[in-house]
C-alpha cells in the first residue's frame, strides 16, 4: 500500500494513463464517492449473509464495516458460489497483497479511504473462496471497471 494520498484529478489521470502495476494508494476523502464505479450494471450490493460473513472473515462486527458493499456480480465456475467482497480480501490476504487487521482497519474506515487501481498488469486475480478454484479473467470486463468497492475501499 502506498501512502502517498492521490487527489480525485491524479486518480483519474491514473484511470486514463493506466500505470505499469496494479497498486493500491490512500486517496483523499471524497474520492471514492465521486469515482463514476458504483452505478454500473455489472456491480451488485451484497446481502446480509454476505456482509456478515466478511465481517467474520476480518473479525468485526458487520455493522462496523463502513458504506454499502458492492461486488462485481459473477459466479465461481467451478462451485457456483456467487463471488463478494470476501473473495477478494481472502485473495489478496492470501497472497500477501495485504493483512487481514490492514484489510479490517480500512473496511471499518477506521485508516482512510483506499483505492486500488488496475495496472498494464491486468489487475490482481481473484479465488473463490469456497473451493479455491481462480475465477476466470474471461468473466471480467475490459476498460474502467469496478470488480469491488465500500465507503472506505474499491477497485478501478
Ligand atoms: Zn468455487
Amino acid at each position: 500500500m502506498k501512502q502517498t494520498q492521490l487527489t480525485l484529478d491524479e486518480v483519474l489521470d491514473h484511470l486514463k494513463n493506466r500505470p505499469a502495476t496494479t497498486s493500491t494508494y490512500r486517496v483523499a476523502e471524497g474520492v471514492i464517492d465521486a469515482l463514476p464505479l458504483t452505478e454500473l450494471p455489472h456491480m451488485r450490493v451484497m446481502d446480509e449473509a454476505e456482509t456478515q460473513e466478511l465481517a467474520d472473515y476480518l473479525g468485526t462486527p458487520a455493522s462496523s464495516l463502513k458504506g454499502t458493499l458492492k461486488v462485481f456480480d459473477t459466479q465461481c465456475s467451478y462451485c457456483g458460489r456467487r463471488v463478494t467482497f470476501l473473495d477478494f480480501a481472502k485473495s489478496a490476504v492470501d497472497l500477501g497483497r495485504h493483512s487481514k487487521d490492514g484489510l479490517r482497519d480500512v473496511l471499518t474506515g477506521r485508516n482512510g479511504a483506499w483505492l486500488t487501481i488496475r495496472g498494464r498488469d491486468g489487475g490482481r486475480p481473484v479465488n473463490c473462496a469456497q473451493c479455491g478454484s481462480d475465477v476466470p479473467r474471461d468473466v471480467k470486463m475490459n476498460g474502467s471497471y469496478s470488480e469491488y468497492s465500500s465507503g472506505s475501499y474499491a477497485y478501478a
